[in-house]
């Protein structure tokens, strides 16, 4: 056991260190969390929880926010005519899969530019 005490609780000693900012924490304050996407179990603070979560959060509202505008707007090309749907949902990975490109091409001339 890690002998300081709790930096929520001053006088209680911590039972671990905070995974993810390094505090030391009492039992109450520590809890375990297992990352959705390295499979990995935390240690972590009430701070950090918090951190996490709203992290978590944004990712969702990030990929739900342009998946609710694609289809949507699919939906309304299928109403206008079948033919400016379909054509629309082909179009719409590749307009991304080119917005993607794009952007990977910029950063691998940026590191060549940055090696000489
Ligand atoms: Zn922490
Ligand atoms: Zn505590």
């Amino acid at each position: 056991m890690p002998k300081a005490s709790c930096v929520y609780h001053p006088g209680r000693d911590a039972a671990a260190f905070c995974d993810g900012c390094g505090a030391p924490v009492c039992a109450d304050c520590v809890s375990v969390r297992v990352s959705y996407f390295s499979r990995v179990a935390q240690k972590l603070c009430n701070a950090c929880i918090a951190k996490s979560d709203a992290k978590a959060a944004a990712i969702l509202i990030g990929a739900f926010v342009p998946f609710v505008l694609v289809s949507s707007l699919a939906w309304a090309f299928f109403f206008l005519s079948p033919l400016l749907g379909w054509l629309y949902l082909f179009s719409t990975p590749l307009f991304f899969g080119a917005l993607a490109l794009r952007y990977y091409r910029r950063r691998v001339e940026k590191i060549k530019a940055k090696a000489g």
